[in-house]
């Protein structure tokens, strides 16, 4: 985003779930920190309860598509279709790919109907070969001004968050930054 803004944006992806979901809500509560949610229809469906909980909360969210499709394997018709399935559950009018990537003509369609939100800052969570440390470690050595700063709300970095999430937001409030959601 704006580099002149000493400010990122920090986005989760792939929730909402019971496993991971409440405490990063009760993580960014403790910090007074607002942060946007990618989230997947499916789980949206199973949770509605937590869906509703990260809107009261005042997060900003965002369409992850119904099912996480990746657009390698979809025809734009089918992928637009999921993202409509996906939005009847989130009403967004943020998107962000699963995968970080659409073939041209996807994107083409989505754009006209979506903002995208794409990412400078992946912390590599989800990865079974990274550690709690080396998440903190990918915030501190890449985060700058106007960052979008990708973390997961999922099975896969729940354990690495519990220690990284306080600390990234620890540090980057003593680093000065503030934390801005999308228009
Ligand atoms: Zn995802």
């Amino acid at each position: 985003m704006d580099k002149h803004e000493h400010a990122v944006y920090l986005t989760f992806d792939d929730g909402p779930i019971p496993e991971s979901t409440p405490f990063i809500l009760e993580t960014l509560k403790q910090f007074n920190v607002k942060a946007t949610f990618f989230m997947v229809g499916e789980n949206v469906l199973r949770h509605h309860d937590l869906y509703n909980r990260i809107v009261e909360d005042g997060h900003q969210i965002g369409n992850h598509t119904f099912n996480h499709i990746g657009a390698f394997k979809h025809w734009t018709l089918t992928y637009a279709i999921n993202s409509e399935k996906a939005n009847e559950l989130i009403h967004s009018h943020l998107f962000r790919p699963p995968h970080g990537w659409m073939r041209p003509s996807v994107y083409w369609w989505m754009q006209r109907r979506y903002k995208i939100i794409m990412w400078d800052l992946v912390t590599r969570d989800y990865s079974k070969w990274m550690t709690a440390q080396g998440v903190l470690n990918n915030v501190k050595r890449y985060a700058r001004n106007g960052s979008i700063i990708t973390f997961h709300d999922s099975l896969k970095s729940i354990d690495k968050l519990r220690f990284a999430l306080p600390a990234a937001l620890t540090w980057l409030k003593e680093e000065g930054y503030e934390f801005r959601t999308f228009e």
